[in-house]
């Protein structure tokens, strides 16, 4: 097909604690794709810059951003909100940048909706010894939050079906790789 490739849209989804940020962040820092910055209502952990990682906002902004129909998709995770503004992911794709949005199982089915060319890629562990293994590790949530978590990944795995493609996150650079040819980045 003559001219450039449509910029596209991409939902990267996966349990917590797989590495999705760790993997999105490696897309952004390697190549021209934006990632797409959520809102959300749970608190910032430490070290984590309002704007930059998330928009943290009341329960009542998420409401209001519902409401004006600013998100492309949200959900409810964990008892907190989270979506994605709409305006910068469309401004971004007008411009001709591909967009990576990293979200939970529940926004990946909304924007399988909404946007049906949208590239879907689920990232799963390589065990899931491995998953518990990794969200302990990482302890930013206690021991009930993390139950929680678990708890939603194993029904998350278990839609990895649902996906245009699954990688696995054995190894980083082979995930990135992996990804990255998926998207037609190399
Ligand atoms: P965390 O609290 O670990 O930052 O995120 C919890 C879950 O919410 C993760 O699976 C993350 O990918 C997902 N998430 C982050 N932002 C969004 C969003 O804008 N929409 C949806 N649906 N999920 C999101």
């Amino acid at each position: 097909m003559a001219g450039p490739a449509r910029a596209r849209l991409t939902v990267l989804a996966g349990p917590s604690g797989v590495g999705k940020g760790t993997l999105a962040a490696a897309i952004a820092d390697r190549y021209p794709v934006s990632l797409s910055v959520s809102a959300t209502t749970r608190e910032p952990r430490p070290g984590e810059i309002d704007g930059a990682n998330y928009f943290f906002v009341s329960r009542e902004q998420f409401a209001a951003a519902v409401r004006r129909g600013e998100l492309l998709e949200w959900a409810e995770y964990n008892g907190n909100l989270y979506g994605t503004p709409r305006a910068p992911v469309e401004a971004a794709l007008a411009k001709g940048r591909p967009v990576l949005l990293e979200i939970e199982l529940a926004g990946a089915r909304q924007v399988r909706d909404a946007a049906p060319d949208a590239l879907q890629i689920f990232l799963t562990p390589p065990t899931w010894e491995e998953l518990e293994r990794r969200l302990e590790t990482r302890a930013t949530e206690g021991p009930k939050q993390r139950a929680a978590r678990l708890e939603t990944a194993r029904s998350e795995i278990a839609a990895a079906g649902e996906f245009d493609a699954v990688v696995v996150n054995d190894d980083l650079e082979h995930a990135v790789a992996e990804v990255a040819a998926l998207m037609g980045l190399n």
